[in-house]
């Protein structure tokens, strides 16, 4: 056996806590939207927000549509100026938007995807973040609504990657430090 299971080092979520987090997220975003026939647009940013998204979505009551969103930031474990490859565009126009993602960090990809959402001309925007990592927020943008706060280590699994490996690992957990290196 030489699977993923080796690299990791420690378990700081593990499924069953994500799971009943992002059941009880669900109840909380729904309380706030309530119930409307006009329904929200949902729009999870990948690739990282691949298996929250694909979760919440599930466990929410209201009637919704999905356009997905991809933004890269990050190569390797730095973060740089977020890009957002693709989007919905002029699909936003009037709507009510709630972006899903699956971590704030510096908060310059949500900043990123909520002004592009907003000049399209979305009646609201709303984010949901599965993770943040507290104190690190230099850009003021904070989400509705917040999974976890983690302590400011580099996570990977759930959706979360390391140069594209490990998102499919169920927890959330750190590697190895020889792995970053
Ligand atoms: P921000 O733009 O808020 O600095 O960073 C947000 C994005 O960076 C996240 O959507 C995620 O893709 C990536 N990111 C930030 N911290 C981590 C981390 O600990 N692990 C992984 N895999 N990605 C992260
Ligand atoms: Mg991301």
């Amino acid at each position: 056996m030489n699977g993923m299971e080796a690299d990791i080092e420690r378990v700081l979520l593990n499924r069953e806590r994500i799971a009943q987090r992002v059941d009880a997220m669900a109840g909380e975003i729904a309380a706030v939207y309530g119930p409307s026939r006009d329904g929200i647009v949902i729009v999870p940013v990948l690739t990282g927000a691949l298996m929250f998204a694909a979760d919440l979505i599930r466990r929410l009551p209201m009637r919704t549509q999905i356009h997905m969103m991809a933004a890269s930031s990050y190569e390797g474990t730095t973060g740089t100026e977020p890009r957002l490859l693709y989007g919905p565009g002029d699909l936003v126009g009037g709507r009510h938007v709630l972006i899903v993602d699956d971590i704030l960090d510096s908060g310059r990809t949500l900043q990123r995807v909520i002004a592009d959402l907003r000049q399209h001309g979305a009646a609201s925007v709303r984010s949901c973040v599965l993770l943040r990592k507290p104190g690190k927020a230099v850009t003021g943008v904070s989400a509705d609504f917040v999974g976890f706060d983690i302590e400011d280590v580099f996570v990977v699994g759930y959706g979360l990657d390391f140069n594209n490996w490990y998102r499919n690992w169920p927890d959330i957990a750190v590697l190895r430090p020889e792995l970053y290196a």
